[in-house]
């Protein structure tokens, strides 16, 4: 096979097998919200939001959106208690 189709093919197979395939070390995404952008960090399972409900749940719908987009290639937000 040609060897730039069996990169592409290749390189396709792993994204679909993204769940098992890729693990994330650490991110940084900008994410536009209704009302602001929000910056959401992850280094190593742990996530951070720069929005109050972070800030006070230690969970938001900013984390979890990127939970949703990257799948088991994170490990999933710790429910904070509230305090
Ligand atoms: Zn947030």
């Amino acid at each position: 096979m040609d060897s730039a189709v069996s990169r592409i093919l290749k390189a396709k197979q792993y994204a679909a097998e993204r769940d098992h395939r890729v693990k994330v070390h650490s991110f940084e995404v900008e994410l536009h919200g209704d009302n602001h952008n929000h910056i959401v960090s992850y280094d190593r399972g742990e996530w951070t939001c720069d929005c109050e409900e972070f800030l006070l749940r230690g969970v938001c719908a900013h984390v979890m959106a990127m939970e949703e987009i990257l799948g088991d290639s994170v490990e999933p937000a710790m429910l904070a208690t509230p305090h």
